[in-house]
């Protein structure tokens, strides 16, 4: 037998989740595979957690993302945590297919789980085999990665390899692990799964941990954790706008797979909308639409209203006290969310001030959309041409079912511009700089894994990955921050 020498990626991992009690999580060692190679490494991403990966050869890496060797200084294990899964409560699920090799300090000083995905079974994996199957792998690279190119709070991908082996799904598929990177791996179902095993020390503690790691300001609040319960649903309120001015759509909104940092977690049966259509499902097994298109903000602010019980003894002693003030909080997600997504909706639209009649009028836009059967993206795309010229126009009004709705439209979207002053360039600009030229699309999606799976043509994925991380703006974006819309003085 060879003597595998455990590559250096950095200089130290950091303690991470193992301060937290010991019921949070299983120490595990992934399963070797028999003949891991490399289909794609972040090398961009793994420069921000100050990784080196240069110095390695590409046969080194592969047996590091499959799991074959483990990083100097990493402390594998699997989490704890239960879930909500499509309203029914689980009390254990945990990481049963997914290792945490270690916490990175990134470039900007900022900690960084680097975990391994499809590494083999757990303590977790009840009766999974723990494993991951090379669609879902590439799928998840692709969106999550261009998530990140869109500037929205997501998890990363900084590796995929294949195993050489197979999983059985519906038949046999090739096996992959994907390497991913995430601010922390805390859910709502983490803390679920403490209350469940009724441990108010070890709930404490994780709630403290994530204060420390995720919202310090909290700290320091007349009431920590009713801070911690905003703060949490502030960031869930301002990302589900963020998916739907893409026109996201997560899939599987369970309590176990809504990160507490705030960044899209899971990449399952997601989908970005082609066609506008609030009711639009994409998971096979959301039979009753529960985590369709619209009803994300409802269902992150049910999942909020769970975190929100685990919470309570923390929050007040006196139990109708705490349910009074976390009431308070989970009612104010509603506001939150309207306030983020007219926000974000007013840039897509090109108005540059806020004032009486936006909501209505970026209601009546995507109704309009939806009875025209018109392509969500590529309208607003399209929309940002209009601002330059209406000689623009003909190509938004070519995705209508009925043209005419579009030129009414059109009417009176310029009567509302001509209420502010902005250049037709200056306002094309802000409005190409939200609205993407380019999506992951679930065809191509699709193809990709179609090509990789049949032939094990991997082409196609990184031309996709190429496009979607260079030329999802086509031009030069901006941050969202530099653009709040500023209300008219009267
Ligand atoms: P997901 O649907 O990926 O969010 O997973 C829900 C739960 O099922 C989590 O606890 C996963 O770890 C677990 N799980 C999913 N797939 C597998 C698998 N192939 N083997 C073991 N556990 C799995
Ligand atoms: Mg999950």
């Amino acid at each position: 037998m060879t003597t595998v020498v455990p590559p250096r990626v950095c200089a130290a991992f950091e303690a991470g989740y193992t301060g937290l009690p010991a019921l949070c999580f299983s120490r595990v060692l992934p399963t070797t595979v028999s003949d891991p190679q490399l289909i794609a490494v972040n090398r961009a991403l793994g420069d921000e957690l100050q990784w080196d990966l240069a110095t390695h050869t590409d046969a080194t890496l592969a047996a590091l993302f499959a799991g074959n060797v483990i990083p100097m200084g990493a402390n594998p294990m699997a989490l704890a945590y239960a879930g909500h899964q499509f309203g029914h409560f689980v009390p254990q699920l945990g990481d049963g297919r997914a290792i945490l090799m270690g916490v990175s300090l990134d470039r900007s000083g900022i900690h960084r789980d680097v975990q391994w995905k499809g590494t083999g079974p757990t303590p977790y994996s009840r009766n999974g085999d723990g494993r991951a199957a090379l669609g879902p792998v590439l799928r998840e690279y692709l969106v999550s990665e261009a998530m990140h190119a869109l500037h929205i709070p997501t998890t990363r991908a900084l590796a995929a390899v294949t195993t050489g082996e197979s999983v059985r799904r519906d038949g046999l598929l090739p096996g992959a692990i994907l390497t991913r990177v995430a601010s922390s791996h805390v859910r709502v179902g983490s803390f679920q799964y403490l209350a469940a095993q009724r441990d108010p020390e070890a709930l404490r503690a994780l709630a403290d941990y994530v204060i420390d790691r995720h919202y310090p300001a909290t700290r320091t609040a007349p009431q920590p954790y009713l801070a911690l319960l905003q703060a949490v649903s502030d960031r869930q309120a301002e990302l589900v706008a963020r998916w739907m001015h893409v026109g996201f759509i997560h899939g599987v909104m369970n309590t176990d797979n809504m990160a507490v940092s705030g960044e899209t977690l899971d990449f399952g049966p997601c989908a970005f909308m082609d066609s506008y259509d609030p009711d639009t499902v994409f998971s096979s097994i959301d039979r009753q639409g529960r985590y369709a298109y619209a009803n994300q903000p409802h269902a992150a602010q049910w999942n909020l209203t769970r975190l929100a019980e685990c919470l309570l003894s923390l929050i007040d002693a006196v139990p109708e006290r705490a349910v009074e003030h976390a009431t308070v909080v989970i009612e104010q997600f509603s506001e939150r969310f309207a306030e983020y997504w007219l926000q974000g909706m007013r840039l897509k639209l090109g108005l540059m001030t806020a004032l009486e009649g936006d909501l209505e009028f970026a209601q009546q836009f995507l109704t309009t959309l939806h009875r025209n059967h018109a392509d969500y993206t590529v309208s607003f795309r399209q929309l940002a041409a209009c601002a330059l010229s209406t000689n623009n126009d003909a190509s938004l009004r070519a995705g209508f079912t009925n043209p005419t709705e579009c030129d009414h439209l059109l009417v009176t979207w310029r009567s509302r511009l001509r209420l502010e002053t902005q250049s037709p360039d200056e306002r094309a600009r802000v409005m190409r700089s939200v609205n993407p030229a380019y999506i992951p699309r679930n065809h191509q999606i699709e193809a990709v894994i179609r090509a990789a799976v049949d032939r094990r043509d991997f082409e196609p994925f990184h031309t996709l990955s190429k496009v979607l991380a260079e030329l999802v703006w086509n031009g030069r974006s901006m941050p969202r921050s530099r653009y709040r819309p500023r209300r008219l003085s009267a």
